[in-house]
């Protein structure tokens, strides 16, 4: 199977039929797609002016789509090598405590899903690198009590979600699932209270 990399040449290369360029960059999304594939196709087309069932976008605006996931898949590859380096020093002087984050890390195959977005047209709207940037400066600061990518309070827990694991918080303005180690174990309990006065209102 290509790597990402040859993906992304099939999706630059003029000699390839415009359908094909766009299956490349949808491949892409195979192996890294920060909201999961629809959601991260749907941003991408969203950002760079190509309807999603568009099956010969314009080449430019397929290649600008291309480059914002590119620049995202880079920080993220940069974090995720910071990642396994600490781990391993850790490891090596025998301080390494599988933590929180470990746990969640490991399912994020190489950043796939690490925002994930149930929804496919809900996710923030940000460039992706943007996005990821706010994502690991949260990971990497104490839990908190908001989204780390838009910084609301309104988070709620919801079950039945096409990931793993199937339930989880997430942020009712930009559409994310939050990752459980950025809240602190009170705001993460307050996610599951069924408080919402307006709803009971309404
Ligand atoms: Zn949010």
């Amino acid at each position: 199977m290509a790597g990402f990399r040859s993906l992304a040449e099939q999706v630059r290369d003029p000699e390839v039929i415009i359908e094909q360029r766009r299956t490349a960059l949808r491949k892409c999304l195979e192996k890294f797609a920060p909201y999961g594939h629809r959601a991260t196709w749907h941003h991408l087309c969203g950002r760079a002016g190509i309807a999603t069932a568009d099956r010969r976008p314009d080449p430019a605006r397929l290649v600008a789509a291309l480059e914002e996931l590119e620049a995202a898949r880079e920080i993220w590859l940069a974090y995720d090598e910071e990642f396994a380096v600490r781990r391993k020093r850790e490891k090596f002087y025998g301080i390494r405590q599988p933590s929180a984050i470990d746990d969640w890390h490991r399912r994020t195959w190489g950043g796939y899903g690490v925002a994930w977005c149930d929804d496919p047209t809900v996710h923030p709207t940000a460039p992706l690198a943007e996005v990821l940037r706010r994502m690991i400066s949260a990971l990497e600061s104490q839990p908190g009590a908001v989204c780390p990518v838009c910084r609301e309070h309104d988070i709620e827990w919801r079950g039945g979600l096409c990931h793993y694991p199937s339930a989880g918080p997430v942020c009712r303005n930009c559409g994310i699932v939050v990752p459980a180690p950025v809240l602190t174990p009170r705001a993460l309990a307050a996610t599951k209270r069924p408080s919402r006065p307006l709803l009971a209102a309404a």
